[in-house]
């Protein structure tokens, strides 16, 4: 195990990894913005050290200044939580380069399985199924249009190097085809430098399910089960739980055993996620893979007992896969609500401020994970989740009325700062929601018609990709 890692990532993930180094005996150096200097991360790390001003360019994805920090302070390794430089081969190249474990997987995988196109190609010659699509990213409009067509309407435009629900359009009819297709090109070259885009049928009711894997560097892989995060606004999760409800237990065992056949095929290492699209009839296709932790892995933590991150650290520094899939046993139902600083009487938009108060539940089997404390500065830099509420309960019903329940608790205020409780209490109330019936269509529906859907409008940048 290291002696010594450096947290290339800020607010509740960074906090989350310090935890786990503690817990291990590992010893901690945080980077920090100057935005974030009266962080929490800055406080409970070992070391820290000041990367660059607020702007993240300057700091949080600011290469040569991390890895000087972990020069500097003797760090073994890096890990980059989610978001920011998690997902970039280049960096694990350089951190690679310079001495440093890169806590993720190798820089070519996570080249190959990053860019959405080619792990959709890999992945659906190691045997996954996949959307009705193009294999290949596509050219001119003209021939997007003849792709499309004979996919048949709607489809989905992604830019292959997209991520955090950007660089995608939905497209109901040919008419709307060839402007929705340039718009996301030239969308997708801005945020990804990279306009190549590929076309894919649009599975309008279809639920998001997800499977958590981790393997290790020797052959050797688990799945964990599933976590449902069809609760999206604008392809941004908002409540995420598992298992995944109302599925059959069949469809839930060939989803898990799918995502890892598809890890192992790829020479997979760390923690992943592969994400499917579950349609009514519950065939299932592979949309994407995560190279990394996500937002949403306590979830998963709580229905496993699995710690994530510490098995990320353990993989990470050559130790064998500590768990075979026997031990792997699913155990109740974890919901998680996510608190971003957002208003959503008003689209969502991020509202920085003071928090002048700030009281997070606790109580039975309730887990708050969270950057945020009385006074603590929101600034308009970063992602705006503030705080994750996770609960577990043996049955569903229960995890329903203790999400309910802790969220009523949440005390949370400052002169003009809003967040979304309100919003995911409503969807917690939602009947289908409730039956665990309910597919990527939930939000609009329930945002209709004060906010009309508008699935391809861009929105605020954001260093969440999960
Ligand atoms: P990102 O990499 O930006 O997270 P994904 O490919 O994972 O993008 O898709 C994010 C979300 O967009 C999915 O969870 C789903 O709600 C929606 N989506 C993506 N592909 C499709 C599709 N083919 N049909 C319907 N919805 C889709």
């Amino acid at each position: 195990m290291f002696e010594k890692i450096l947290i290339a990532n800020r607010g509740e993930i960074a906090l989350r990894v310090v935890r786990a180094c503690r817990e291990l005996g590992v010893r901690t150096v945080a980077v920090y913005s100057t935005a974030d200097r009266d962080s929490a991360v800055v406080r409970l790390a070992d070391e820290a050290v000041c990367i660059g001003p607020p702007e993240s360019r300057l700091s949080y994805l600011n290469a040569p200044a991390i890895v000087e920090a972990a020069r500097r302070t003797g760090a073994q390794a890096v890990h980059p939580g989610y978001g920011f430089l998690s997902e970039d081969a280049d960096f694990a190249e350089i951190c690679a380069d310079n001495g440093l474990v890169f806590v993720g997987p190798p820089p070519e995988v996570m080249s190959a399985l990053g860019d959405k196109s080619r792990a959709r190609v890999l992945m659906g010659a190691a045997g996954l199924p996949l959307p009705p699509g193009s294999l290949e990213t596509l050219g001119t409009a003209e021939r997007a249009r003849a792709v499309a067509e004979e996919i048949g309407y709607p489809v989905i435009i992604k830019g292959a190097a997209g991520g955090g629900g950007r660089g995608m359009a939905v497209v109901w009819s040919e008419r709307d085809f060839t402007e929705a297709y340039e718009r996301t090109r030239i969308a997708a070259q801005a945020a990804f430098g990279d306009d190549r885009v590929y076309v894919e049928r649009y599975l309008a009711q279809a639920r998001h399910v997800e499977v958590q894997v981790l393997c290790d560097g020797y052959g050797n892989g688990v799945h964990l089960g599933t976590r449902d995060c069809s609760v999206q606004r604008r392809h941004q999760k908002l409540v995420e739980e598992g298992p995944a409800p109302a599925l059959s237990g069949s469809t839930l065992d060939a989803l898990a055993e799918t995502a890892l056949r598809g890890a192992l095929s790829a020479g997979y290492t760390g923690a992943g996620t592969f994400e499917f699209l579950v349609d009514e009839a519950e065939r299932f296709h592979f949309i994407e893979i995560n190279c990394r932790i996500q937002v949403e892995h306590p979830v998963t933590e709580m229905i496993t007992g699995v710690d994530l991150v510490h098995e990320q650290l353990h993989i990470a520094g050559g130790v064998p896969l500590r768990l075979r899939q026997s031990d792997v046993r699913i155990n109740g139902v974890a919901l998680e609500c996510r608190v971003n600083v957002e208003d959503p009487a008003r689209n969502f938009l991020p509202t920085p401020g003071r928090l002048t108060r700030f009281a997070p539940p606790s109580g039975p089997f309730t887990r708050v994970d969270t950057h945020g404390y009385p006074g603590y500065q929101v600034g308009p830099y970063y992602d705006s989740l503030l705080a994750k509420v996770v609960v577990w309960a043996p049955e569903r019903d229960l995890a329903l009325s203790r999400m309910e329940r802790a969220l009523h608790e949440f005390d949370v205020a400052g002169p003009g700062v809003h967040t979304t409780i309100p919003f995911v209490r409503r969807v917690l109330d939602d009947a289908a929601f409730r039956k665990g019936r309910y597919s990527t269509a939930l939000v609009e529906r329930l945002l209709a018609p004060a906010d009309p859907p508008d699935v391809s409008a861009p929105h605020a940048p954001s260093s969440r990709t999960s």
